[in-house]
C-alpha cells in the first residue's frame, strides 16, 4: 500500500470506520495529491438506498418528537467531536481533495461553526403571533420538522456542505441521508464516524438518523426519486440541478439546489489596488480555482488596467504550485485528469477568440504522472464572449477592460449563474449601487472582498442557474421545516374572515 493510502487508513481507524466499508469494493477513490488509488468502496444499488430511506422515515417519526433543544444537544456533542477530530478529518480532506492543510483544516472549522449555530438555533425555531380580523380569535405559524433530508454534495467541499445540512436538519428534527461525491467518498465515512460518537455520547438516537450512502449519479437518483424524501438539497454542477430540480419538482418534493458559479470582480478607478490584488489572487487561485466561488471574471476600469493587471500577472507566474501535504504550496492540484482536459479545452477557445494566456500549463515536476498540477491561467480578453460565459472548473480567471459603470454592471450580470460577486472600489455612490436591486443579480454580492470563503452566519446560495437554494446561516433554516398557520377561536362565535355569512 503507498504511503498516502496508508495515512488515509490510519486516519479512518482512528475515527473508528470498519476496514469493510472501504476495501474490496467497486468504487475507487484516489487522491489528487498523487493521483494514486487509496480505496476501493463498496456501493449501494438503488434496493440499499430504497432500505436505507426505510430507515431514515422510521428515525422521523421519533426523532420529531424529540424538543428541539434535546435535539441541539446531539449537534453540540458533533461539534466537539469535530473539535476532537480537526487535524485528523482536515488532513483526509487534503489527502482526498487535494486542499491545502490550512484550507483542509478551514473546511472543518466551517462544521465546527455550523454546530454552534445549530445549537442556538435550536431554541429560536420561532414562528410568528399573526394578527387577527376576527374577534375572539388568536392566529400564529409554527415550524414541525419536515421529513427526511436527502443531501447531494460535491467533491469540492466534501464534509463542510454536508454539515450545513445535517446541523440544520438534525436541530429541525429531520433525519438525513447523505450521498457525498463519489470523488471523495472516504471523508464522508468520517464525518459518520464521528457523527456516531456523538450520538453514542447522546443516548437514544434513533437508528438510521443519520446515513451515508456510498455511490455515483445512480446512487443518487434512487434518492431523489423516492417520495418519502421531503428535501433534496444537491450541491454540484448546474449540469446535475438541471436533472435534479425537475424530478423532485415533478413529485411536488422540495429542493435546495446549490449549483455552479461564473462570480466576478469588478475593479473601480478607486480602489485600494494592493487590496484588490491580494483579494483577487486568492479569490481565483485558491483551491486552485475549485471553489463554487471562485472569481473567475475581473473587470477592471481602464484608468487602473495597467496599473493592478502587470501586477496580478506577476502573482499568477509567482504563486508556488505544489503536494498540499508536503510542501507549503499556495495551490494544489486538479480534481483528475478531467478537470485538467476541461482547462485546456477552456484557454483553447479563449485564445480563439482573442484570449492572452498567462499561465494555465502543467507544472509535472509537482507529482507524479496521475496527479495534475497546473500553473493557475490568466487571461486578457478582449471580450465576454465563448468560455467566459461558462463555468469551468479549474482556475482560470478572464480578465477584460470597461470604462462605463452602468456598462459593466450589465456585463457582470449577463452570465447564466448568479452565485458570488464583489467590487472593488471606495466610491461610496459605486458600492451602493453594486449592491442595490440594480446592481449585482447574484445570491453573494461583496464590497472590497473577494468573492469567496463566505463565513457560516449569512444564507449560503445563488440565482438563475445556480439555482435559488439558501444553506447554511440566517432563516436558511425555514427549507428544513414544515410551517402551519393556525387560528384559534377562543370566543362563543363563529365569525367569519371577509364578512361572509354562512347562517344555518
Ligand atoms: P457534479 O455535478 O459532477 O456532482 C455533484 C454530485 O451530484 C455528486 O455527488 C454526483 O454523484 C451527484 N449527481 C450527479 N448527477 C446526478 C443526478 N442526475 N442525480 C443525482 N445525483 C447526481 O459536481 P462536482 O464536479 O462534484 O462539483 C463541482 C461543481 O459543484 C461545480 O459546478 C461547482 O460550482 C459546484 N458547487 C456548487 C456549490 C454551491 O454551493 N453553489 C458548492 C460546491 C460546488
Amino acid at each position: 500500500m503507498t504511503e498516502i493510502a496508508t495515512t488515509a487508513q490510519d486516519i479512518l481507524t482512528r475515527l473508528g470506520v470498519q476496514p469493510a466499508r472501504y476495501t474490496d469494493g467497486t468504487l475507487e477513490s484516489f487522491s489528487p495529491v498523487t493521483g494514486e488509488r487509496i480505496a476501493a468502496l463498496p456501493e449501494q444499488k438503488a434496493a440499499e438506498v430504497t432500505q436505507a430511506i426505510d430507515r431514515a422515515a422510521a428515525a422521523f417519526r421519533e426523532w420529531r418528537l424529540v424538543p428541539a433543544p434535546r435535539r441541539g444537544e446531539l449537534v453540540r456533542l458533533l461539534g466537539e467531536e469535530l473539535r476532537a477530530a480537526k487535524d485528523d478529518l482536515g488532513r483526509l480532506v487534503s489527502i482526498e481533495a487535494g486542499k491545502s492543510p490550512s484550507e483542509g483544516a478551514g473546511e472543518v472549522q466551517e462544521m465546527i461553526d455550523i454546530c454552534d449555530f445549530a445549537v442556538g438555533l435550536s431554541r429560536q425555531l420561532y414562528g410568528l403571533t399573526i394578527a387577527t380580523e376576527r374577534p375572539g380569535h388568536r392566529m400564529m405559524e409554527t415550524w414541525h420538522p419536515l421529513g427526511v433530508v436527502g443531501v447531494i454534495s460535491a467533491f469540492n467541499f466534501p464534509v463542510a456542505v454536508w454539515s450545513w445540512n445535517a446541523a440544520l436538519a438534525l436541530v429541525c428534527g429531520n433525519p438525513v441521508v447523505w450521498k457525498p461525491s463519489e470523488k471523495t467518498p472516504l471523508t464522508a465515512l468520517a464525518c459518520q464516524a464521528i457523527l456516531e460518537r456523538a450520538a453514542a455520547r447522546f443516548g437514544d438516537v434513533p437508528d438510521g438518523l443519520s446515513q451515508v450512502i456510498i455511490g455515483g449519479r445512480e446512487t443518487g437518483e434512487a434518492m431523489v426519486d423516492d417520495p418519502r424524501v421531503a428535501l433534496v438539497s444537491a450541491t454540484g454542477s448546474t449540469r446535475m440541478g438541471r436533472q435534479v430540480g425537475p424530478k423532485v419538482a415533478g413529485r411536488f418534493g422540495r429542493a435546495i439546489l446549490e449549483l455552479g458559479g461564473n462570480n466576478a470582480g469588478i475593479v473601480c478607478p478607486s480602489a485600494d489596488l494592493d487590496m484588490a490584488l491580494r483579494a483577487i489572487a486568492f479569490g481565483a487561485m485558491g483551491t486552485a480555482g475549485q471553489r463554487c466561488t471562485t472569481m473567475r471574471r475581473l473587470f477592471v476600469h481602464e484608468s487602473v488596467y495597467d496599473q493592478l493587471v502587470p501586477g496580478l500577472i506577476k502573482a499568477y507566474g509567482s504563486v508556488s504550485v505544489g503536494n498540499p501535504l508536503t510542501t507549503q504550496a499556495l495551490v494544489g492540484p486538479l480534481v483528475d485528469g478531467q478537470a485538467f482536459q476541461a482547462m485546456q479545452d477552456a484557454i483553447a477557445a479563449a485564445t480563439a477568440a482573442g484570449g492572452k494566456v498567462h499561465g494555465g500549463t502543467r507544472v509535472t515536476e509537482a507529482g507524479p504522472e496521475a496527479a495534475f498540477y497546473v500553473k493557475p491561467a490568466l487571461i486578457e480578453m478582449p471580450e465576454q464572449t465563448g468560455p467566459v460565459l461558462e463555468e469551468t472548473f479549474a482556475p482560470i480567471l478572464y480578465v477584460m477592460r470597461y470604462g462605463d459603470f452602468d456598462e459593466v454592471i450589465a456585463q457582470h450580470n449577463a452570465v447564466g449563474a448568479g452565485l458570488s460577486s464583489s467590487i472593488f472600489t471606495t466610491d461610496l455612490r459605486e458600492s451602493e449601487m453594486f449592491l442595490s436591486a440594480a446592481g449585482s443579480d447574484c445570491g453573494i454580492a461583496n464590497v472590497n472582498i473577494g468573492t469567496s470563503g463566505a463565513e457560516i452566519g449569512g444564507a449560503f446560495g445563488g440565482e438563475k442557474e445556480t439555482g435559488g437554494g439558501r444553506e447554511s446561516g440566517s432563516d436558511a433554516w425555514k427549507a428544513y421545516m414544515r410551517r402551519a398557520t393556525n387560528t384559534i377561536n377562543y370566543s362563543r362565535q363563529l365569525p367569519l374572515a371577509q364578512g361572509v355569512v354562512f347562517d344555518i
